[in-house]
Parts: C-alpha cells; structure tokens; sequence
C-alpha cells in the first residue's frame, strides 16, 4: 500500500470516532512526510528534537508538529517556537522549561502527561502518584504558559492482547481520576494517546483519542545510516 493509500484508509477508519491520527515519521525523509501530507495528514510525531528541527522548515506551516519521545530540558528551546503538542511529559522540571520557553516565545504550548503503563523498565512517564503530587504543587499552578491537554501512554512491547487491554484500561483510568481531581469541566483536558501500528484498534477500542502510528504508514524504519 501507498503512504497515501495508508493515510486515506485510516482516514476512512477514524471517520466519526473521536480519534485522531498522529502519522509518526520519525526516521523517514521530508519526501515522504510531503506524500502523507498531500493526501491530507496534518499531524505528525517525532521523537527527536533534532529531527524534528531539521524536518520543520522544510514542510508547509500548517503542519501540526507532535514531539513523542524523551525531551531533555536544554532541548526545549528549539522546538517552542513552533511545536504544536508535547507528549512526553515526564517531570516538573521539564514543564517549568517549556513554560519559560513558551513565555519567551509568546506563546501557550499544549502538553500531555506521559504515564509509566508497561512492564519494561526501560520506558519513561510518570507514576499516578507523581502527576498528582506535580499538579498539585505550587509551582506547578503558577506557570501560565503550558496547558495540560491530557496523558499518553506507550504500551508493552508485546502482542499477548490482555496485557495492552490492561494498559490501555490503566491509562484511561489515570486520565479519569486526573480529569476529576485537576480538570473537572475543563475541555481543553480531553486526549489519551495511545496505540501505535500494531495495535492501535485496541487502544481505540479502550478509548484513545489519538493513535500514533508510524511503520503501518511509512514502512519499516531503517536506523543506520
Ligand atoms: C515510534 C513511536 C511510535 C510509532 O511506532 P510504530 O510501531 O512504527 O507505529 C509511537 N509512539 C512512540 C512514542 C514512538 O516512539
């Protein structure tokens, strides 16, 4: 299938949920991304600030930009003036930089809160815990530039279905009880970003709101270069 066969086809698929694609093209050329976007894709995630700073300029402006992956502090900097969605929040820390990054440029950027979901130990997010205790701090209510838009989540690597069923059921339940203690009739606060190629119908299935689907549409990435 054609990446514009992919992206009409889950456009197809998406029609009339409340899910969203995020096209991830993260190792894939701007050629590519170019085909993705004529056959009407707006949203795409990366997970490398560097990439994604190298990709931006060469893409039309209304191209939604998603930062997916792990952002270090001295990073933020030079994704703030364009960024559209920052999922990867793992610590305050990093919000207390993206607010000042985000106040330097003028700007209010939208985030997500990662979650920790999966049995390997080598993903990051926060606990349930954390994110309580962070959006209960002071510090935290003071910064007027960053606005939580909701969580994400990556899943075990795995295809035993309980499992990602579990996840995916642990997520909504964390953007449930931070939705009613934090975000109570605010409707700005309404994504769960979950599900990637290989099961995104699941994560749909257990809620989702916005899939982040990159080999399904792109093809298999090739690391070394
Ligand atoms: C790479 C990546 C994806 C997309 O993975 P595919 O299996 O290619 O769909 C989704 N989410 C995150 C955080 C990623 O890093």
């Amino acid at each position: 299938m054609s990446i514009k066969e992919s992206i009409l086809n889950f456009q197809e698929k998406l029609k009339g949920t409340s899910c969203q694609l995020i096209a991830v093209s993260k190792t894939h050329p701007v050629e590519l991304i170019r085909e993705a976007y004529e056959a009407g894709q707006r949203a795409f995630g990366e997970n490398k600030v560097q990439e994604m700073v190298a990709k931006q300029p060469e893409l039309p402006a209304d191209v939604q930009w998603h930062l997916i992956g792990h952002l270090q502090t001295n990073k933020v900097k030079y994704i703030a003036p364009f960024v559209h969605l920052i999922q990867s929040i793992d610590s305050l820390k990093l919000l207390k930089e993206v607010n000042k990054q985000a106040q330097k440029n003028e700007r209010v950027i939208d985030c997500l809160l990662q979650f920790f979901i999966a049995e390997e130990e080598s993903k990051f997010g926060l606990s349930l815990e954390e994110a309580q205790e962070m959006l209960r701090s002071e510090e935290y209510r003071a910064l007027e530039n960053v606005r939580i838009c909701g969580v994400m989540g990556v899943a075990t690597f795995t295809e035993d279905q309980a499992q990602l069923k579990k996840e995916f059921s642990t997520l909504r339940g964390y953007f449930k009880t931070i939705q009613e203690e934090f975000f109570h009739g605010a409707p700005h606060f309404k994504e769960i970003s979950m599900g990637m190629s290989s099961d995104y119908e699941l994560a749909i299935a257990e809620g989702s709101t916005m899939v982040r689907v990159g080999s399904a549409i792109f093809g298999n990435r090739n690391y070394q270069k």
